[in-house]
């Protein structure tokens, strides 16, 4: 066999021996948040006075006093060192979607000489820290002379510890703002966000009596998909390794037709990489619950318990994170990539969603009441004026190249929203709607908010569900869209955006009845018949993948943005704007900046997957597949079947193969150049998606058209078969 890279790896992972399950060390509750500097170690470490007003801060949005924050960094840093930190670090997440951090040392040298070492961790340096921002992108909100971008710790999300090199971090989640106040990060505006829905539904709840509830937040478990390669393939595969997803590589033999992967045996190497991987959520206080076999071969999915939702945000990007450092030593690349393989299942992330007031009640659970039941129609009621009137915004928070490839590709629910309420909760929003006893009323008349009761509605276990990008399943929303190496972050802003402004709507329009003289359960009756009038066509239990679908929706005025560009350039529109800016959740100036970095982003990512193709199409693919054709026209020319027809077509194959493959570099190559002249973001993008892409897939097809006839022992690549199935 010839000396290629790939038939070496090929031949150590031949060689491996199977790898025992690894038992986890602890049990779950005894190492849970044990790295995690939390209330509960607040409580005990800080003086009772600082601790309460650090306490209402954390509730209230209250700032804390200096002296205080000295105080708490004093704690903190003392529990961190205790527990062998060397450094610390502001966490927080710019517009590049990852997150970003800057190492400080604890212990400094003294500047007067000898041995003497002092400690520089005050208050101000826990509160506020100025990375160099220059670098981040800002959306030309942070033009050079003010090029400073500070960092401010978000006390609402626990400060917690990572081991890195000999040593421990400490990690204090920040939200990222520049000089001028405006946000440039995710994290700010889903605080604001949070913020809003919370005042909005507090509305509502006083509406109905609810004198109790202090606060409303929304809570998010979210289910995250990934795939599992051998690393020793992962290295030879630098469109994965710069991009996340192969820009080449003919279908596997085997693909996932049997559906045998899906929540079949796992195997134990991959036990082990799980088992450790929770382990490390746990000591972090991430409720790692749940893990699985997906879809496709060499595909897993990890749940989380859910939490409220701007730790879950936080703790979704650790995860990301951990599954990634995790893999690399056990051998393995996770992929997060939306869709690291053509021809089998992307992958995403589920988002699933609730409201829940302080008290501890779900306010998207039927309740048993009559009177519950009638709040949580109106809950109801507002997120599917939501998802109806706000589904552009909705579309906004998925946007992405990677999921582009996934959504509406007969896997994943189309960019179409809408929303999936299971057969029974349909016919009492229809009924109500069109004021008729429903099918299944328990009252067998008319239903009469706040008197009749709703029957029980079974949790919707059909596989219909599965295909809607906005599932309810019983007591909680799930928002499917969210590409797998997303942050949740955008998602929940624009949930949260959007289902505040419907509260905002539907607390003024009961608020206005009331005091012209209405009760309180006439007014709910007549507002719940008018929105389910209004918003019926956002309700769809069908199939969400089949092609009728699209025209359906087209009919009922559902907008279908199918790509990131076409949704992008609706940032700007006055109704988004107009939502954003009433909610309190990102100025016009933010909203600018974002469209600006979301199509800078989306260039950027195609970008590279050009210069992947063009790279290891001239220097990989390329010089194999003429050395192959030299090979064969060699044999044809001296040998006895010269001349034969199928030999004659195979060698025509490969040749013209290879002179397309030529052809379309050049057009790759001349299209690339053009777009560095091009000044406009929106323009580059655009030409991006409309240039580049059809070529990129051009090249792809003969690249794996290539794969499919060139000898095995000498491809260059590692093929789907091997990545795919070697565990
Ligand atoms: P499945 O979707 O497989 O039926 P579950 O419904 O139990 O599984 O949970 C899926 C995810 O939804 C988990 O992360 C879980 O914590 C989360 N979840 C469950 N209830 C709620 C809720 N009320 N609000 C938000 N997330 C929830
Ligand atoms: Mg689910």
């Amino acid at each position: 066999m010839p000396s290629t890279l790939r038939n070496t790896v090929r031949a150590s992972i031949a060689a491996d021996k199977v790898v025992p399950a690894v038992q986890a060390e602890a049990s779950p509750s005894e190492i849970f948040g044990r790295d995690v500097f939390s209330m509960k170690v607040m409580r005990e470490r800080l003086p009772k006075n600082v601790y309460s007003r650090l306490e209402q801060c954390v509730a209230g949005g209250a700032s804390l006093q200096e002296s205080d924050a000295d105080v708490v960094a004093g704690a903190m840093r003392d529990w961190a060192i205790e527990r062998g930190a060397t450094h610390y670090t502001h966490w927080f997440q710019p517009l590049t979607g990852a997150t970003a951090e800057k190492h400080d040392a604890f212990l400094t040298p003294s500047p007067f000489g000898g041995e003497q070492i002092i400690s520089e961790f005050s208050g101000k340096m826990l509160i506020k820290g100025e990375p160099d921002a220059s670098s981040f992108p800002s959306g030309g909100i942070r033009s050079t002379f003010e090029a400073r971008g500070y960092t401010v710790w978000d006390p609402t999300s626990p400060a917690f510890l990572i081991a890195s090199g000999s040593g421990k971090t400490l990690y204090i989640p920040c939200i990222f703002l520049s000089y001028t106040g405006e946000s440039l990060d995710s994290k700010t505006p889903l605080l604001r966000a949070l913020d809003a829905v919370s005042k909005q539904s507090l509305r509502v709840l006083r509406l109905f009596g609810n004198s109790t509830a202090t606060k409303v937040d929304a809570m998010v478990g979210s289910e995250q998909e990934y795939f599992l390669i051998d690393r020793r393939y992962y290295n030879l595969r630098t469109d994965i390794m710069l991009s996340g997803r192969t820009v080449f590589g003919a279908r596997p033999c085997k693909g996932q037709e049997l559906e045998d992967q899906y929540f079949g045996a796992i195997s134990p190497r991959v036990i082990a990489y799980m088992t450790d991987v929770e382990e490390r959520l746990l000591t972090l206080g991430i409720p790692a619950r749940t893990r699985h076999n997906e879809v496709a071969p060499g595909q897993y999915e990890l749940a989380p318990m859910f939490e409220s939702a701007n730790i879950a945000v936080d703790h979704n990007m650790l995860t990301m994170q951990i599954m990634s450092d995790t893999a690399a030593e056990h051998g393995f690349a996770c992929l997060l990539h939306e869709k690291p393989f053509a021809g089998i299942n992307g992958s995403g992330k589920h988002n699933n969603w609730s409201l829940c007031d302080s008290d501890g009640n779900n306010l998207l659970d039927p309740g048993n009441t009559p009177l519950d039941n009638a709040q949580f129609l109106v809950f109801l009621a507002a997120v599917l004026r939501a998802v109806h009137k706000h589904s552009i915004v909705l579309r906004l928070g998925i946007v992405g190249a990677g999921n582009d490839h996934r959504l509406g590709a007969n896997e994943a629910p189309p960019a179409i929203l809408s929303v999936f309420l299971g057969e029974q909760l349909k016919d009492i929003v229809e009924s109500l709607a069109a004021g008729r006893p429903g099918k299944s009323g328990s009252s067998g008349g008319i239903m009469e908010v706040g008197v009749s009761s709703l029957p029980k509605l079974p949790k919707d276990s059909t596989d219909r569900n599965r295909t809607s990008p906005f599932a309810f399943t019983g007591n909680k929303f799930e928002f499917r869209a969210v590409g797998a190496s997303q942050s949740i972050a955008p998602a929940n802003i624009a949930l949260s955006a959007a289902v505040a402004d419907a509260l905002d709507d539907i607390a003024t329009e009961l608020e206005d009845a009331l005091k012209n003289g209405a009760t309180l359960t006439s007014a709910v009756q007549a507002l719940l018949a008018k929105l389910f009038r209004e918003h019926q066509a956002i309700i769809f239990n069908g199939n969400g993948y089949a092609e009728e679908w699209q025209a359906e929706a087209a009919k009922r005025g559902l907008p279908n943005l199918k790509d990131t560009v076409s949704a992008v350039q609706h940032y700007s529109d006055p109704e988004i704007i107009g939502i954003y800016k009433r909610q309190g959740i990102l100025s016009e100036r933010e909203i600018l900046a974002r469209q600006e970095v979301l199509l800078e982003n989306y260039v950027k990512d195609v970008h590279v997957e050009t210069k992947l193709v063009q790279v290891i199409g001239r220097s990989v693919i390329l010089p194999a597949a003429l050395k192959f054709a030299a090979e064969i026209s060699a044999y044809a020319a001296g040998g006895k079947q010269s001349g034969h027809p199928a030999l004659s077509r195979y060698l025509g194959d490969i040749s013209s193969r290879i002179e397309s493959l030529l052809k379309t570099l050049d057009v790759l190559d001349a299209k690339h150049r053009e777009l560095d002249a091009i000044e406009e973001f929106i323009d580059k993008a655009l030409a991006a998606r409309d240039k580049l892409l059809p070529l990129l897939a051009e090249c792809r097809d003969h690249v794996d058209a290539l794969e499919g006839v060139l000898d095995d022992a000498s491809w260059p690549l590692p093929k789907y078969n091997e990545m795919l199935w070697q565990h």
